[in-house]
């Protein structure tokens, strides 16, 4: 059943789905297909036949000027056959998916194309295309919001826009304006509105992603890429209210290195931290923490930024620390957040906020010694994740909180003034109106 359709995929020479490609595909491609085929065959009928060549091809030089990406000539395309809203209470992080999706293609010689608002729709790649290869990829995380008028905000895109560019940039993968690309994402995201439901803790998870599209096991730098951002309603990450998690400290493999590229959103980095988790796990704990070096630096918490807050062992003062961003570490979104926020409102109760190196070794003296006053993950899935404890050398280091505590009371009040601002309860320079 899978050949023809993978000769399908060949013959078409890696044309990106336009609702041509799927028109012409076998039957049998809609059964393997996991997003919702029927939409797109439907969409299809309707629309000619346009052969667009994907995969780049090497061509003499061009003298064109690179063009960077243009909102204003952005082409929408509405779905015929909008899909079914999922109940809100039923929704599962990154299952569903909205009914449209944003894609932009670059070539070398021209610089990013036209912008288009599709029907949600599969990619037709060549086999020999290089992000199944080399791993030319990178993504970004972000959300929208509805607030109490119903009108649809990011959260500081442009720190994702920044952040992607960095990744982008890394992998040979072109950059772009970051202003544009919000532009475009807000229109999305305005599109997709119906999508976003309205309560508390509810929102559109956006996925930015590009991908290296050049048609060849030459490893070098891709002559042609695609933008595509796809939306997923997403419900809150607790929904009865916080549940602190516990970790395994992962002591035999490390995320990154100095040096290395785990300070960027690269999709390299993601696979091979599976199988700690699942280790993890497989002893009853639900994250594993990265540590690094023989001193056993705390770095970062499954896919999340990790914060402790300490009591001084001379002073007493209160101190939040997270790992300084010496290219280990994923510039977080949330992190920064949560950094600003607590220079703003905690220092002023007498905290000190700290980007500092810390060990587990640290960590288990404050803890035995009752400084360790809480500990949690920090990212824009959950915002906060409360932690209850860490297994380390055969060790069950208690983070602070009580036996009927889910949450400490940085944690509580970090996502209070996270959902604030980014519901726009409060009004804030973050908080940016689509
Ligand atoms: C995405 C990510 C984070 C969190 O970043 P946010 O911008 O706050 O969502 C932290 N660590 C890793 C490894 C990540 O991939």
């Amino acid at each position: 059943m899978l050949r023809p359709t993978f000769r399908r995929l060949g013959a078409s020479a890696g044309s990106l789905a336009s609702p041509s490609f799927a028109a012409t595909a076998p039957s049998s491609l809609a059964r393997i297909l996991p997003c919702r085929a029927s939409t797109v065959a439907s969409s299809a009928a309707t629309q000619p036949f346009q052969r667009r060549p994907y995969s780049y091809q090497p061509s003499a030089a061009s003298t064109s000027q690179p063009q960077d990406i243009h909102p204003g000539s952005l082409t929408i395309t509405e779905t015929k056959t909008p899909g079914k809203l999922e109940k809100p209470q039923d929704l599962v992080f990154g299952r569903a998916f909205s009914d449209h999706m944003l894609t932009i293609e670059w070539n070398k010689d021209d610089g990013w194309l036209v912008p288009q608002i599709t029907p949600y729709q599969n990619l037709s790649l060549d086999p020999a295309t290089c992000v199944f290869h080399y791993a030319f990829e990178c993504f970004e995380g972000m959300k929208a919001y509805k607030d109490s008028k119903g009108e649809v905000r990011l959260f500081r895109p442009d720190k994702n826009m920044e952040r992607f560019n960095k990744s982008a940039a890394r992998i040979a993968l072109p950059t772009f304006s970051p202003t544009a690309l919000i532009e475009l994402i807000a229109r999305f995201a305005k599109l997709e509105s119906r999508f976003i439901p309205a309560d508390r803790g509810y929102s559109l998870y956006l996925r930015p992603t590009m991908i290296g599209t050049q048609k060849t096991l030459g490893v070098g730098p891709p002559g042609s890429a695609l933008l595509y951002v796809i939306a997923s309603p997403v419900g809150p990450y607790y929904p009865t209210g916080f549940k602190a998690i516990s970790l395994e400290a992962t002591d035999y493999a490390v995320r990154a290195w100095p040096g290395g590229v785990g300070d960027k959103k690269l999709g390299a980095n993601y696979a091979p931290c599976i199988v700690p988790q699942r280790e993890a796990m497989s002893r009853g704990f639900q994250q594993n923490l990265w540590l690094f070096g023989e001193e056993e630096y705390v770095t970062e918490v499954g896919t999340m930024n990790f914060f402790v807050a300490l009591q001084n062992a001379e002073t007493g003062a209160k101190e939040l620390v997270t790992a300084p961003l010496d290219g280990t570490i994923l510039e977080g979104v949330t992190r920064d957040s949560v950094l600003a926020l607590a220079r703003e409102r905690l220092a002023p109760e007498g905290w000190t906020i700290s980007e500092r190196k810390y060990t587990m070794q640290d960590l288990a003296t404050a803890s035995a010694e009752g400084r360790l006053i809480e500990a949690f993950g920090a990212g824009t899935a959950a915002i906060v994740s409360p932690v209850r404890s860490i297994s380390w050398r055969g060790q069950l280091v208690h983070c602070g909180l009580k036996d009927h505590e889910e949450s400490g009371a940085i944690t509580t009040r970090m996502k209070n003034w996270m959902e604030g601002i980014q519901y726009g309860e409060e009004e804030h320079e973050w908080s940016y109106r689509c």
